[in-house]
């Protein structure tokens, strides 16, 4: 048997002959719902993602065109492609369907080819503009978070702290001597370092909405919502002494080998400047590479 075609499609119609022709065209994609109500279509869709949505005009509770635009309306699930599948007639049908975001109209009664080609057409939309988003979001080079991503996911976590009165914090880190190591060992093995750096503190995080990112050059930060200042520190303390232990040759730094500089920043925030904990961050960040490298200090006002 062929291995399913990786796809999400959400079929919605109350007519049950519907709903069987249209899952036996599309039963070789990986993930096949159905609903048969407005309010059930919405339900299911606050619960999954999905690329593709067939969806009749005219349902039981309320009207394909509502469901489209309360989907249209959601932002996490903006990109889903809806396709109208109707038997109205009317001339303004389609155009409507495309007003209230739809991205394609077939007429019913079905037809299995046409069904097939324009979602298979609107499923590689979709996947390509997952990918474009996704890459955005990269660092290219070491394959973690950008700074664009980092910014984003400040912003909206020092909103949710802000209204929750939590605490956010915040580590900057900065490779001791790296410009002298791209000059003595070359670009390559500068980028070797990086990706190694990048890795290791990747790997280190484990709590759900914990981030890290480069955020430029040799700089990356983590960013640890909830986290008290001391186990933000401690934390640290542990990160820098692994990569410490690694011992990855850098011949002209004082210690023989790549090591970490850090800041680390909390708050409770209390107004909209979340940049005030990037520069709390980044002045602590200064301290330690005067205290001598290797080493992490803690901002205090
Ligand atoms: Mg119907």
């Amino acid at each position: 048997m062929k291995a399913p075609e990786t796809g999400r499609i959400l079929i919605v119609d109350d007519d049950p002959i519907v709903i069987r022709v249209l899952a036996s065209a599309l039963a070789h994609y990986s993930t096949l719902m159905f609903a048969t109500s407005g309010s059930d279509a919405l339900a299911m869709i606050s619960q999954h993602d999905f690329d593709v949505i067939l969806l009749d005009a005219t349902l039981p509770d309320q009207s394909g065109y509502d469901v489209c635009k309360k989907i249209s309306s959601q932002v996490e699930h903006d990109g889903v492609q809806v396709i109208f599948v109707t038997g109205r007639t009317e001339i303004d049908a389609e155009t409507r369907a495309l007003s209230y975001g739809a991205v394609d109209f077939i007429r019913k009664p079905v037809s299995v080819p046409v069904v097939q080609a324009r979602v298979k057409t609107h499923l590689a939309l979709k996947q390509r503009t997952d990918q474009l988003k996704l890459l955005s979001r990269i660092d290219g080079l070491t394959g973690i978070n950008n700074r664009t991503e980092f910014e984003s996911v400040l912003r909206r976590e020092w909103a949710t702290a802000r209204r929750q009165k939590s605490i956010l914090s915040l580590v900057f880190f900065d490779i001791d001597h790296f410009k002298k190591l791209n000059d003595s060992l070359g670009h390559q093995a500068g980028d070797d370092r990086l990706r190694s750096v990048a890795q290791l503190l990747s790997s280190s995080i484990n709590r759900g909405n914990d981030l890290v990112a480069r955020y430029g050059g040799e700089e990356f930060v983590i960013l640890l919502p909830g986290a008290p200042l001391e186990w933000a520190q401690s934390m640290t303390e542990t990160l820098i002494s692994k990569l410490y232990k690694e011992n990855l040759p850098h011949p002209d730094s004082p210690f023989g080998r790549i090591t970490l500089s850090a800041g680390v920043a909390g708050s409770i925030p209390e107004d909209d400047n979340y940049e005030t904990l990037i520069e709390q961050a980044d002045q602590a960040l200064y301290q330690a590479k005067l205290k001598g490298r290797n080493n992490v200090v803690r901002y205090v006002l």
